[in-house]
C-alpha cells in the first residue's frame, strides 16, 4: 500500500468526468487499498478516485471506523433532505453548507467485481453523494447554500446535541421522505 497524492483545486482534473472501471483488477484493488490508507492519513472521511488523479469511477468513505467503497456506484435511491457543513481534501481551507439526500440506495461493485447495493443515511448519505458529485467534476462549494434561520436553528440544535466532539458532525435532518 502506499499514500497518493491529493489533487486540490483548482486541478483541472477535479473537473472532468470519470470513466467506468471496465474491469475490477489487481490493479483496482490496489488503488482502493491506497485510498483508503490516504484516507485514514488525511483523517479524511471521504476520496473519489479523481482526488487522486484516477478517472475512474471508484469511492471510499471511512465513517465510525467502518470502510464503504464501491466501484462503478450509482444511485438508485434518495429520500428526504439534511443540511450540513461539508468540507473537502482536495479543497482544505473551504467550509459551507451543502443540502444532501438524508438517506440514499446505491449499487455498485465491490472489490471482488460483485454487484453490491448499500443503504445510508445522515453523515454516510452525505459523504457518499459528495464522493458521487467527484465522479462528474462537481465540487462541493457549486451547491453551497446558506440556511434559512428555521435551517440554522435545526442545525444549531442539532450540533448542540452532538457537543461538536469532532468534525464528523451530522447534518441537521430537514426532513425523511
Ligand atoms: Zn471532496
Amino acid at each position: 500500500m502506499a499514500l497518493r497524492e491529493i489533487r486540490l483545486a483548482p486541478d483541472p482534473i477535479l473537473r472532468q468526468r470519470a470513466k467506468p472501471v471496465i474491469e475490477v483488477t489487481p490493479k483496482v484493488v490496489a488503488l482502493l487499498d491506497d485510498m483508503r490508507e490516504t484516507l485514514l492519513a488525511k483523517d479524511g472521511i471521504g476520496l473519489a478516485a479523481p482526488q487522486v488523479g484516477i478517472l475512474r469511477r471508484i469511492l471510499v468513505v471511512y465513517i465510525h471506523d467502518e470502510f464503504t467503497e464501491l466501484i462503478n456506484p450509482e444511485i438508485i435511491e434518495t429520500r428526504g433532505l439534511v443540511i450540513g457543513m461539508e468540507g473537502c481534501l482536495s479543497m482544505p481551507d473551504e467550509g459551507c453548507y451543502v443540502r444532501r439526500p438524508h438517506y440514499v440506495r446505491m449499487k455498485g461493485l465491490d472489490r471482488n467485481g460483485n454487484q453490491v447495493v448499500l443503504e445510508a443515511t445522515g453523515l454516510k448519505s452525505v459523504a457518499l453523494c459528495h464522493e458521487m458529485d467527484h465522479l462528474i467534476g462537481v465540487l462541493f462549494t457549486d451547491r453551497k447554500v446558506e440556511p434559512t434561520p428555521s435551517e440554522q436553528q435545526l442545525i444549531d440544535e442539532s450540533n448542540k446535541k452532538q457537543g461538536f466532539k469532532d468534525e464528523m458532525v451530522d447534518p441537521a435532518v430537514l426532513s425523511v421522505e
